[in-house]
């Protein structure tokens, strides 16, 4: 088994990530010594069918990527408030997996990458993609106080977006109403890789993005 140690650190930097994760069963990334950069922080959101089907909304935060799942997915509508479940901080390198994780591995079925981008916490329409530091900064206290105002440039999700957490202790997630909310049509229907190009069911079917 991978563990953090032959990685070449040992800051518990995605911890519960490995603990669930066979690295020599599954293709999924191995966590590592994150190679943070400059520039703005970055955001991936998964479309993910695994037991059933869902989307892993992950935002860069202090060298791992915080993470939750949204059964419905994420909408545009700034009407409609989509449940989204904290789970495990995963490792920086998953901004970049697509694949199959074998079936009995956690998490097993079709993974793709749906969109990404960068991202800045919105304070009241000032955004901070220059400055990383306070960035993170401002992420660490909306995580602590469970209300996130972000506004991101995906391909797909663009605008300011709201996580707040319930008093249940789940977390909602809404569009702010802003020149990219729209009910028009539902932004799930592109259900295309941003990376690959190929959708859920191709990869079920054996497609691979060699081809
Ligand atoms: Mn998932």
């Amino acid at each position: 088994m991978v563990t953090s140690e032959h990685c070449g650190y040992n800051r518990p930097v995605a911890k519960k990530y490995e603990e669930k994760r066979d690295f020599s069963r599954t293709p999924e990334p191995p966590p590592r010594q994150p190679a943070e950069g400059g520039g703005p922080l970055t955001f991936v959101v998964q479309k993910h069918s695994a037991r059933r089907l869902h989307y892993d909304f992950r935002l860069e935060v202090d060298g791992v990527l915080k993470s939750w799942a949204v059964p419905a997915g994420p909408s545009a509508d700034s009407r409609v408030r989509r449940l989204a479940v904290m789970v495990e901080d995963h490792p920086l390198d998953y901004d970049s997996f697509e694949g199959v994780i074998p079936e009995g591995e956690y998490g097993g079925g079709q993974v793709i990458v749906w969109d990404r981008g960068t991202y800045s916490p919105d304070e009241g329409g000032r955004l901070f993609f220059d400055d990383r530091e306070h960035a993170q900064e401002m992420m660490r206290g909306g995580l602590a106080q469970g209300k996130i105002s972000v506004y991101l440039r995906g391909e797909k999700l663009k605008g300011s977006w709201t996580l707040v957490k319930t008093k249940r202790g789940d977390w909602l997630l809404i569009k702010h109403r802003d020149e990219y909310a729209q009910s028009e049509y539902d932004i799930l229907d592109d259900g295309k890789s941003v990376i690959s190009g190929l959708s859920i069911e191709d990869l079920k079917v054996g497609k691979t993005p060699d081809g």
